[in-house]
């Protein structure tokens, strides 16, 4: 599965130390985040880590556009719940994104542990099975 994680500065720590935590879990997927987040991790954790630009350079909507196509199964975005950022916009946009795509989103470490366990009992498997169901019949219909 492709899993997208994102940390403010004051929640990055956080994040690095559920990666650490969970490294045989996270071990098992493909991990997409936002530039310093993405080295800290890949830094920390000697994970690879697909990095997209800084969040506010426009790394989240990078990750939104993912979403958008539906090639994010779930998102781990640990913001910074007491500071007002400049690229707030991007911020919603992204997690309205999720809605639109029922892409399961934790945005603190409590509901990110959730979301882990979740993953290590293939929970989520059911949005692979949608995903194929779709692409067979489209490709019934075409052929
Ligand atoms: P960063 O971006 O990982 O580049 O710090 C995170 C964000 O602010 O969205």
């Amino acid at each position: 599965m492709n899993i997208a994680l994102i940390a403010h500065d004051v929640k990055k720590e956080e994040l690095v130390n559920l990666v650490i935590a969970y490294r045989d879990v996270f071990s098992q997927h493909t991990l997409f985040a936002t530039g310093a987040t993405g080295y800290k991790i890949a830094e920390e954790t000697q994970l690879g880590v697909v990095r997209l630009r800084s969040g506010p350079l426009g790394g989240d909507q990078q990750i939104g556009a993912l979403v958008a196509q539906n090639e994010i199964d779930a998102v781990i975005f640990l913001r910074d719940p007491l500071v007002a950022l400049a690229h707030e916009p991007d911020v919603s946009a992204l997690l309205r994104l999720c809605d639109v795509q029922c892409v399961p989103v934790a945005t603190n470490l409590a509901t990110a542990e959730l979301l882990v366990k979740s993953l290590e009992r293939h929970d989520l498997a059911w949005r692979n099975i949608v995903h194929r169901y779709r692409l067979e019949r489209r490709s019934g219909t075409e052929g």
